[in-house]
């Protein structure tokens, strides 16, 4: 049991004197001591904390100033987003070292809203993996069973809450990064709408794709920090200037009698483990004990996510990483004589070996003559997605699926099999191919005690429909 539960009873033992923010700061201090031994954290910024945690002390005391919303949030950063003057490596060896000159907005936003930073956590290099294996760092580890991977890329973001080292982890999701490690944790993660919350200072992968999500152990606190950290941002400019509702309070209005899809092929797909099967089925009842119409729906174009997700995002990812090239950013290879050696030595040794993959495949369906055979189809597949999901949601107001076809699998049991890891993103990909919000929550465990999560999702900027939802469901 944690000592802090949530949020709001957090400020309640803080406003009663009952606690104070430097004791929440050590006691997740402890926490992350006690649970090194799964490489959880890449940098502890203890002091730091413990400094902030004084000062959000002193103005508590002060009753004449505003506390602002998230005062005494503990969180932890996966290592893909810039805070000023702190290093940011996206766990790789090609920003070994490298400072942030500023900070991402949506950190700027957490700070400036009272929040504390404990640390920086590991993840898959530059964001690409479903087990946070492709880390510089070595693999973080699921703190439940035995030498499980947490899931990926913000692996070490939901082990980051699961252990209890912080309430709330900030991550990143291009393709499930953040739903996916939440599922495997049995912890709740949520990915809003693209464009919803800034990516300026989020380390880009597939710039179409990324957003930023948030992890958390209750509906609640993921609630009360998309709130804080939503909203326009001069700095990019696919954020809507959409207003940001008041997540926190539209919780308890519950919406009645929904309509609610599942995709027929999941229930029936013989790549789906049985107990996540049992899991579908079992939360399809719950949703229907609950008042809502659960049908299952045709879905045939399933098959063609995790390839177009693929062609598209590591055409992305090439483009995205030619700046580390070993003269404007990055690592310079102490090996190169010429100025094609500083290139091919710095990339070759800078980069782990999925990034290399991935820059490839992007390289090459990028080049002329196959253009048109690889982007451009997937470009339409991705176009034809669209549409089907938002046909759908003219019939219906979510969609649920699993967060993946299996749980945590053991770390280095699938290395040798990179397709077999993309293709465990089936159910993840479509909500970033299609721009949607989706939320995975906790649903019990399979038969080797590994957690389950399930997925929902809802039309773009249906993120309180979501929360409210989930919430309700979890009460
Ligand atoms: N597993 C997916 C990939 O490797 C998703 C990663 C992510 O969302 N950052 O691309």
């Amino acid at each position: 049991m944690s000592a802090y539960s949530n949020l709001y009873s957090l400020q309640d033992q803080l406003g009663t004197d009952r606690t104070t923010c430097v004791e929440i700061v050590e006691y997740y201090l402890e926490n992350i001591e006690a649970s090194k031994h799964l490489n959880i954290y890449v940098e502890i910024f203890a002091n730091e904390a413990l400094e902030r945690a004084k000062f959000l002390d002193k103005k508590l005391a002060d009753k004449s100033t505003k506390m602002g919303p998230l005062y005494g949030l503990v969180v932890s950063i996966k290592d893909v987003l810039c805070y000023k003057d702190h290093v940011v490596t996206a766990g790789s060896k090609m920003l070994e070292g490298f400072n942030a000159t500023y900070s991402a907005t949506a950190i700027e936003r957490l700070i400036a809203g009272d929040a504390i930073i404990i640390g920086r956590v590991n993840c898959d290099e530059f964001a690409m993996g479903s087990s946070n294996e492709n880390s510089y760092y070595g693999p973080t580890i699921n703190g439940i069973g035995d030498k499980r991977i947490p899931g990926g890329s913000s692996g070490a973001s939901a082990v980051s809450v699961q252990m209890d080292t912080c309430m709330i982890a900030i991550g990143s999701d291009t393709g499930g990064s953040v739903r996916q490690p939440a599922g495997f944790c049995g912890v709740i993660g949520f990915k809003p709408t693209y464009g919803r919350i800034s990516r300026y200072g989020l380390i880009a992968y597939g710039s179409s794709f990324d957003q930023i999500g948030i992890i958390g152990k209750n509906i609640r606190d993921v609630a009360s920090t998309l709130h804080t950290i939503s909203g326009p941002d001069q700095f990019d400019s696919t954020v809507t200037s959409m207003p940001v509702p008041d997540y926190v309070s539209d919780l308890k209005s519950e919406r009645q009698n929904l309509r609610i899809g599942i995709f027929e092929n999941v229930l029936n797909n013989t790549s789906v483990s049985p107990d996540i099967k049992t899991a579908s089925k079992n939360f399809i009842k719950l949703l229907e004990r609950r008042g809502h119409q659960v049908d299952e729906i045709p879905f045939d174009l399933l098959e063609y996510a995790v390839p177009a997700y693929y062609v598209l995002t590591t055409a992305e990812a090439s483009s995205n990483l030619a700046r580390y090239d070993g003269i404007r950013f990055g690592y310079k290879s102490p090996n190169a004589i010429s100025i094609h050696d500083v290139y091919t030595h710095s990339r070759t040794e800078g980069f782990g070996e999925e990034v290399k993959r991935r820059i490839m495949l992007g390289t090459f369906v990028l080049s002329s003559g196959y253009y048109e055979a690889y982007y451009g189809k997937a470009q339409k597949v991705r176009k034809l997605l669209t549409d089907r999901i938002n046909g759908i949601f003219e019939q219906y107001d979510l969609i649920v699926l699993p967060v993946a076809p299996s749980t945590a699998w053991e770390i280095g049991s699938k290395s040798e099999d990179p397709i077999q890891v993309y293709l465990s993103d089936i159910f993840t990909v479509i909500a970033n191919l299609t721009g949607i919000p989706g939320i995975s929550i906790p649903v019990g465990v399979d038969f080797e005690g590994m957690p389950i999560g399930m997925q929902v999702m809802g039309p773009k900027f249906s993120e309180t429909l979501l929360l409210s939802t989930t919430y309700n469901l979890l009460k």
